[in-house]
């Protein structure tokens, strides 16, 4: 037994100790913050450590045996893995010319460290199956973000079949499944499928169970922006339980894309929603979802209002549909009811940026032209020809919050030009939905924006701040975080990240972009034998 001078001086020995401890050598050390390390709901205050690539310490300042080469004091500062957004339209900065593009920085000043694109079966940029060729260009070129990426059904089926509103014959079908083992075995995470959208909108259940069926066989998840988000066609409750059997009947996990319940016709029916997906994880099903936190989705005026079989052929069969006066009378017909179900004429704010009537709303170009709505959206997608783009104001606050607190939902941007979603997702997320309306806590907003989507998508090594896995974190202040960007002004960067590390590399240091391109392909391994 200590005397108590000997036990003060046992307690001296350990405190000199200490430092002593302190000899094993680290890059850098993040210390002071408060973190949350991606699953847990409360934090701790203490220290991150890394060196080279990987995170070597997570824990108690008083506790950590690494001295940083150099030390970044995060003291009041959050301090968490860095984001994954799962759903993006990020492809052309990846693709980018120039360095500067190619960092992705809509996305990286929000503290993203990780990207998916290839979504809504659109496959890499300009509707192909490259999964492979993508990843060798951010290799050799260098990109700021992580990137993983979807073959895309609308991809293949374009390929194979064009535009046309047929099923394939058994030739054609077969030659669709080949490019889907392709793309997984070039490292896809799996099918991502936008059955909405015109041409894939012309599959049957059966034709994608088939197709999906090449992608579960090598580990793939079934990614869809569904069939219908709406009462466009079956409606969305009969187009999620369609997801769902697509995903079972071809034997793998089943992620809804910005899950949500757009339009007049099914405003308030979340609940019914939830309630569904709840049944099918229940059975065993691997079922999730993403969302991104905006009351407005982005879209164009063609998918929005046209009827589908008025795109039939593509945009030349469309415009000489709209030069026959019984065709066009039918069109307009529909057109009026889409319009109903989407909120009227005020709800959709057109975004290309340069044209007449960027900015405005298709209720005010309506009546400065004086004319119908319709007609006016007839007019723009006519002069249009690379394609309309709108901000569509059609979901209910309640149905967005109640998705957003199940566990089985993580966050996405969806980002693509001319919507602040992707400029401002994270901080919009953190800012209305934890610090103004108290929907979730500052917890469950890190968890679903990091650790929960890579334990979804099975990222090895990602979204959790633990020793032995790669150092994506992001620290950032909570009294400045803030979205910038709004429907008016969408491209104005996010501000309140301190400093982000992607891959143990600094890519913002001080509040500023490093330059720095430390962003790694991120390639699903199928399994062995199946890419034999
Ligand atoms: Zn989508």
């Amino acid at each position: 037994m200590l005397h108590r001078p000997a036990l003060l001086s046992a307690i001296a020995a350990t405190l000199l100790a200490t430092p002593a401890l302190a000899q094993k050598q680290a890059d850098l050390v993040i210390s002071g913050g408060t973190i949350y390390d991606g699953s847990s709901p409360t934090p701790i205050t203490g220290d991150v450590a890394i060196l080279a690539d990987r995170i070597v310490y997570v824990g108690p300042s008083a506790a950590n045996p690494y001295a940083g080469k150099r030390t970044i004091s995060a003291k009041g500062q959050i301090v968490a893995p860095g984001f994954i957004d799962p759903h993006t339209h990020a492809d052309a900065f990846f693709m980018g010319k120039t360095a500067q593009e190619r960092l992705v920085l809509p996305w990286l000043m929000q503290g993203v460290t990780t990207i998916f694109t290839g979504v809504d079966g659109y496959g890499q940029p300009g509707g192909k199956v490259a999964v492979g060729k993508l990843f060798d260009h951010v290799k050799t070129n260098g990109v700021g973000l992580n990137l993983g990426t979807y073959v895309g059904f609308g991809a293949v089926r374009g390929a194979v079949i064009g535009e046309a509103d047929r099923p394939p014959t058994a030739d054609e079908l077969a030659r669709m499944k080949s490019l889907v083992a392709t793309g997984m075995c070039e490292g896809a995470l799996g099918l991502s499928a936008g059955l909405f959208y015109a041409p894939q909108s012309f599959a049957k259940t059966d034709e994608v169970v088939a197709v999906a069926r090449e992608a579960a066989r090598r580990g793939g998840v079934y990614d869809t922006h569904q069939r219908d988000e709406s009462s466009y066609n079956i409606g969305v409750m009969n187009s999620t339980r369609e997801a769902i059997s697509i995903g079972q009947q071809a034997g793998m996990p089943v992620h809804f894309a910005h899950l949500k319940t757009l339009g007049v016709d099914v405003q308030g029916k979340a609940a019914e929603l939830v309630s569904i997906i709840d049944e099918a994880r229940a059975k065993g099903l691997n079922v999730t979802a993403d969302q991104y936190p905006w009351e407005a989705s982005g879209s164009a005026l063609e998918p929005s209002l046209l009827p589908r079989w008025a795109l039939d052929g593509g945009r030349p069969a469309m415009l000489a549909r709209f030069a026959d006066p019984a065709q066009l009378a039918r069109i307009r017909t529909e057109m009026v009811e889409n319009l109903r179900r989407r909120g009227g004429a005020q709800s959709l704010l057109l975004t290309r940026p340069g044209l007449p009537w960027s900015g405005k709303r298709l209720s005010e170009i309506a009546a400065i032209w004086g004319v119908e709505p319709v007609d006016a959206a007839l007019r723009i997608i006519r002069e249009s020809e690379n394609g309309t783009a709108v901000v569509s104001f059609n979901m209910a606050e309640g149905d967005i919050k109640l998705l957003m607190q199940q566990p089985w939902v993580v966050t996405s941007s969806d980002g693509s030009a001319g919507h602040p979603r992707m400029y401002a997702t994270f901080p919009q997320k953190y800012a209305k939905y934890v610090l103004q309306e108290h929907t979730i806590s500052l917890a469950d907003f890190i968890n679903s924006s990091t650790g929960r989507t890579a334990d979804q998508f099975r990222l090895q090594g990602r979204g959790h701040l633990r020793p032995g896995y790669y150092a994506d974190v992001v620290v950032f202040d909570p009294a400045t975080y803030r979205p910038r960007a709004d429907y008016l002004n969408p491209t104005e960067l996010t501000t309140g990240v301190t400093t982000l590390l992607v891959n143990g590399q600094l890519a913002i240091d001080g509040g500023k972009p490093t330059g720095t391109a430390a962003g790694r392909p991120i390639r699903h391994i199928p399994p062995s034998g199946s890419c034999d």
